[in-house]
């Protein structure tokens, strides 16, 4: 009984929340925010990612952790994700104006997105439409797109290539991992999941096989994200181990678009 209880609540939670979603794109509710990436390496600002965010006045912050796959299964993540397009595309190009920054600037792209035809035509015309650099642009993917029907999506990501942005392995260590995706697909980064790199410092075994996922990119001439780093430890393992590239609390929590101009204006990322 109380099984189905909670179901009925979670599909009218689903429902409201799919409302909520369609009222928040007409009028232009979202957000985004932007977590900087460090080249630890050479210890020097690498980039942003850009994050959704929504605040909602009854519900309050919603992560898009839970509105992000309501809005894949319901098809307006076509449209929200246009919307992040070229909403983080104009910030990034008035940044550039202002500040000179060099770097990339990395956005999330949901699978959806790029199974429809005309993904790739888009991507051009706002590269165009907003005088990007492509090669500033890095399109963040799961595995997850590559399920179903893999060889229409690898010629979309070549495609995606030729035009000159880069591509990134997002969340990788929480699905299958497969190799088979490391030696099919034409990634330039890696980003290795939190969950993955959590107990690194005292996990011994997880430890060795991160540090083999690293050298094992490198052979393939990619280059490595950690995400969600936490820690000092954290991050001094992941430098010892020869990570590229680094992105946490540790080093900077998602901000928004302001307090990010001010990280870009002071220089202050080091
Ligand atoms: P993701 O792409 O893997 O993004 C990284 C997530 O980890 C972000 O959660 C970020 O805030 C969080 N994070 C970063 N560093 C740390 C850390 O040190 N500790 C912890 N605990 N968390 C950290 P967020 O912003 O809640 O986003 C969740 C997911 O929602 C993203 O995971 C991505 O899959 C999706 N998403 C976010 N923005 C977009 C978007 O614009 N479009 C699409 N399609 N998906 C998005
Ligand atoms: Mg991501
Ligand atoms: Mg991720
Ligand atoms: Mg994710």
């Amino acid at each position: 009984m109380m099984f189905h209880h909670d179901m009925c609540k979670d599909m009218q939670n689903r429902m409201i929340l799919e409302q909520k979603i369609v009222e928040c794109i007409k009028n232009n509710g979202f957000e985004m925010y932007y977590q900087p990436q460090y080249d630890f390496y050479q210890n020097q600002f690498r980039g942003f990612e850009a994050l959704i965010r929504w605040y909602d006045a009854e519900l309050g912050w919603i992560s898009p952790a839970i509105f992000i796959p309501i809005a894949e299964e319901s098809g307006d993540i076509i449209e929200i994700g246009e919307w992040v397009l070229r909403e983080v595309c104009n910030t990034w190009a008035k940044w550039k104006k202002m500040f000179g920054q060099d770097g990339v600037i990395s956005i999330n792209v949901s699978a959806a997105q790029l199974t429809k035809t005309n993904f790739v035509e888009l991507i051009d015309r706002v590269i165009v439409e907003y005088k990007i650099n492509p090669s500033e642009i890095e399109l963040e993917i799961t595995e997850s797109v590559f399920i179903n029907d893999t060889d229409s999506i690898i010629s979309t990501l070549n495609s995606l290539k030729n035009i000159g942005v880069s591509l990134s392995l997002d969340d990788f260590g929480t699905g299958y991992s497969s190799l088979t995706y490391l030696k099919d697909l034409p990634m330039d980064t890696l980003k290795i999941d939190k969950s993955f790199i959590n107990d690194i410092t005292e996990n011994n075994r997880q430890a060795e096989i991160t540090d083999a996922l690293i050298e094992l990119v490198h052979k393939l001439n990619m280059e490595t994200i950690a995400e969600g780093v936490e820690t000092k430890e954290q991050y001094d393992f992941l430098r010892y181990m020869k990570c590229d590239n680094i992105q946490g609390f540790y080093t900077g929590k998602p901000m928004d678009e302001q307090t990010a101009a001010q990280l870009l204006e002071q220089k202050c990322y080091a």
